[in-house]
């Protein structure tokens, strides 16, 4: 038996176990119409559209609310329009941004929301014939993106290096403080009325006969007609306790940031080298696991984004690895840093503030999981939008309530179908 399949036989085991040795006669058990567990992006935003179709809906949460990836990621979004056949990328990307500015501009919640694009660097002569490819593929197809010369860029970000070639822009490109706007989707889910618990972890689940569940906390038990999984990255042992197998992967993502300083950088900044390689070797890209930036300890290429936020701190990141902790690899954050110098020489002058990791959750087929999972009824899946889950989740989230609520599967949800991905656990 291979030692995956071990793993998942013992954490099936582990969820019966669980079931027989809780003490349920002294845990308090409350009803719920739809049960969501998980609260990142996906998970608020899933609650805020169901409670605007009229339902009553409970959100369990392990931690606090953006404890885990939505709320320290980089808040960085890259649309570049619907395009002539809007395809799901942008659907979800394009959808997301007119959620965005609604929650901020017409609701009133503040979540520094700021359209200020984005520009991608182009350091070699290679990365720039890459480049103009690209940009006649996105052209064609409807999309808004320019191939700006350095002086063009400069004039629009005066601390870009003159040593570059010049720049993919980004007009749509825009920036939000993730753990703010995702506090906004709770508390405008709360206001329709979304149950919100905090510090509930869900540790069993148990699918009933009449396709009911029953949903296990430590101190209480939550029966439900309906359950939706948006746990991020702990999908896979959410998916075991019902034992089935989602392919949900986690994968570290860290970043750095330098002290707050007076606002030098206009526009989320990021760079063309790993997209170039990604290209180059769809291995890298479409492999299993999706180590993007190395595999094994070998590095592939530098990944690098970031913007300045609202306070003044220039926060970059890049590495997305496999790794055991979510604890930034020193060495990794140092190529990180130095490729950001290249980019905006002033970076030198800074020295590192903190430095922080999280996880990202991926499939390796990188194709997200939204809908109906086939092998129960009434539970439903919003997950594995790895590096892009903030620009897209609140997208998601509302084309995963429309399923639900109308049975019948929004057609641009095809390519994310459950059924594609998720097996029964054996
Ligand atoms: C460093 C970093 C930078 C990133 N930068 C960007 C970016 O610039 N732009 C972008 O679009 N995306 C970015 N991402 C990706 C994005 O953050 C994620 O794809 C997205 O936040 C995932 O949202 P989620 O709600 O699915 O998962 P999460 O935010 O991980 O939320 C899942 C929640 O489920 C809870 N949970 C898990 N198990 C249980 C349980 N048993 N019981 C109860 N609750 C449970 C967890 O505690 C967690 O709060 C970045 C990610 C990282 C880590």
């Amino acid at each position: 038996m291979s030692k995956h399949k071990q793993t998942l036989g013992i954490e099936v085991e582990e969820n019966a176990h669980r079931l027989e040795t809780l003490q349920i006669h002294n845990m308090t058990h409350i009803d719920a119409e739809v049960l969501i567990i998980g609260g990142g992006i996906a998970g608020v935003s899933t609650a805020y559209h169901l409670a605007s179709y009229g339902y009553e809906v409970t959100l369990l949460e392990r931690g606090n609310l953006a404890s885990q990836a939505s709320g320290v990621n980089a808040g960085t979004m890259w649309p570049s329009g619907w395009g002539i056949v809007p395809d799901l990328p942008s659907t979800l990307t394009m959808g997301s941004l007119e959620m965005f500015k609604t929650l901020q501009f017409d609701l009133g919640y503040n979540f520094e929301f700021r359209q200020s694009g984005a520009l991608k660097v182009i350091q070699t002569e290679e990365e720039y014939e890459f480049c103009r490819t690209l940009l006649l593929e996105l052209k064609t197809k409807g999309y808004c993106v320019e191939l700006l010369t350095t002086r063009e860029a400069q004039s629009i970000e005066p601390e870009l290096s003159s040593e570059l070639l010049g720049c993919m822009y980004y007009p749509l490109g825009a920036s939000v403080h993730p753990a703010k706007a995702t506090y906004a989707f709770a508390s405008a889910a709360q206001q329709r009325g979304v149950r919100i618990l905090t510090n509930h972890e869900v540790i069993a689940l148990e699918y009933l006969s009449d396709k009911t569940y029953r949903v296990y906390t430590p101190l209480t038990i939550f029966h439900t007609g309906m359950l939706v999984i948006a746990a991020g990255s702990w999908c896979r042992p959410i998916g075991l306790m019902l034992g089935l197998d989602i392919p949900v992967i986690p994968v570290r993502a860290q970043m750095w940031s330098t002290e707050r300083v007076p606002i030098r950088l206009f526009h989320v900044i990021g760079a063309v080298e790993s997209a170039l390689e990604w290209y180059k070797d769809p291995s890298n890209r479409y492999g299993t696991p999706p180590e993007l930036t190395h595999k094994g300890k070998v590095r592939l290429t530098r990944h690098l984004y970031g913007r300045q936020t609202h306070d003044g701190e220039i926060i970059i990141g890049g590495d997305r690895q496999l790794a055991d902790a979510n604890i930034p690899d020193r060495s990794g954050i140092e190529v990180n840093r130095n490729h950001a110098i290249e980019v905006l020489p002033f970076l030198e002058e800074l020295p590192i503030k903190r430095t922080w990791a999280a996880w990202m959750p991926f499939t390796p087929s990188l194709e997200p999981i939204i809908g109906k999972i086939p092998q129960r009824d009434n539970l439903y899946i919003i997950a594995g939008i790895y590096t892009v889950g903030f620009e897209r989740s609140p997208m998601a989230g509302k084309l995963l309530a429309d399923h639900i609520h109308n049975i019948e599967r929004p057609h641009i949800l095809s390519e994310a179908d459950p059924a594609r991905q998720v097996r029964a656990a054996s």
